[in-house]
């Protein structure tokens, strides 16, 4: 069986360009001993991977050239030799940049089509929707009554940010987004209490405005100028989890830090950053929680959903130009 897969060709510098990339056909590989043949229906892109494609040393291993691509994925089990798991089976796997993936079992998670849509266990239901969770409930410590400040908030993991921490009994919650749209999204699907667009004003000034008390949780998605702009409104106290940093992704260079750290002193400030992967211990309670609000309707989401797997580099390149709303998901 032919299938065809990403490779990454060479190393980006600054913006990753089409020449850096591949879509090449190969044999699908038959399963081994403990080995799942997937079909995969969906795929992730994730703005983490464009550190994989750097050979900075990282808490996870760069992509090999002139190898395939892996990011999360969920298919069909077409062929198994592992023990609990049938053809005709759906899993998890981390397997995904290609239509079909030989993946060892253990790898592999089952995951129930009829209890949610397959692309929730990429998004809401998944890598993202922990985070979210454990980054404002564990690594910022929120608490009934914060105010709370989520960037790249009409995103995968802000969106869910905001509103866990709206249905959480946060006295304020406020986002910033890189559209008008996106903005009035935030407030008037996800009950944010206040919304800006970044790219309009400093967001220094946006943030003071929409947040007049401070705010006693920040959770980064961004850098830059909004942690500068959070540390700057800090309350007393206030907690800032470093989940990701996505407007430096790309640079060349060393970025300098925010100016104002030393704020941190006088608000007994904590800032502290985490990895998803250290929290899946709370993925039960995580799953149980979201999924009665998903059910209930008090937590929306979105996808932006991409067409082939053609079209998987472009739908990449757009999460980090903000193409998205939600979830970047790929369909096969
Ligand atoms: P999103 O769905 O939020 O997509 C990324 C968004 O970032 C874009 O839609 C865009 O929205 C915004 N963006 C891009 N460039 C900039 C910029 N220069 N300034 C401000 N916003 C920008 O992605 P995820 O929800 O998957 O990830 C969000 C963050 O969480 C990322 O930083 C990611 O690396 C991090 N992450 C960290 C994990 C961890 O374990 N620590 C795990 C998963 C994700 P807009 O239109 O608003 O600009």
């Amino acid at each position: 069986m032919i299938n065809r897969e990403w490779h990454l060709l060479s190393r980006p510098v600054g913006v990753p360009k089409p020449e850096d990339f591949a879509l090449v056909e190969a044999e699908t590989r038959e399963p081994g001993a403990g080995e799942v043949l997937v079909r995969n229906a969906y795929l992730s892109v994730d703005p983490y991977m464009r550190g994989r494609m750097s050979d900075a040393k990282s808490y996870v291993a760069p992509f090999e050239l002139g190898k395939v691509m892996q990011g999360g994925a969920v298919g069909e089990v077409l062929k198994s030799n592992a023990e609990g798991i049938a053809p005709g089976d759906h899993v998890l796997h981390f397997g995904g940049w290609r239509e079909y993936a030989t993946v060892d079992a253990k790898q592999a998670v089952k995951v129930d089509p009829a209890a949610a849509p397959l692309s929730a266990y990429l998004g809401v239901l998944g890598m993202t929707g922990l985070t979210a969770y454990a980054g404002l409930l564990r690594t910022a410590s929120f608490k009934e009554g914060d105010s709370v400040f989520v960037s790249g908030a009409a995103g995968a993991v802000g969106s869910q940010v905001g509103q866990i921490a709206r249905l959480k009994g946060a006295s304020r919650v406020i986002g910033s987004a890189g559209s008008d749209e996106k903005v009035a999204l935030l407030v008037d699907e996800y009950g944010f209490d206040a919304a800006f667009n970044y790219r309009k004003e400093p967001v220094s000034r946006q943030l003071r405005a929409a947040a007049p008390d401070g705010v006693d949780v920040y959770f980064d998605n961004v850098g830059g100028d909004h942690l500068e702009a959070a540390i700057g409104s800090l309350n007393q106290g206030g907690r800032i989890a470093v989940c990701g940093m996505i407007s430096v992704y790309n640079n060349t260079e060393a970025t300098p830090g925010p100016r104002n750290l030393a704020r941190l002193i006088q608000t007994r400030g904590r800032i502290e950053g985490f990895l998803v992967g250290d929290h899946y211990d709370l993925q039960p309670q995580f799953v149980a929680e979201v999924g009665a609000w998903i059910r209930s309707g008090e937590l929306k989401y979105r996808e932006t959903v991409v067409e082939g797997i053609e079209n998987n580099l472009e739908a990449f390149l757009g999460v980090l130009r903000g193409d998205n709303t939600g979830k970047m998901i790929v369909k096969l």
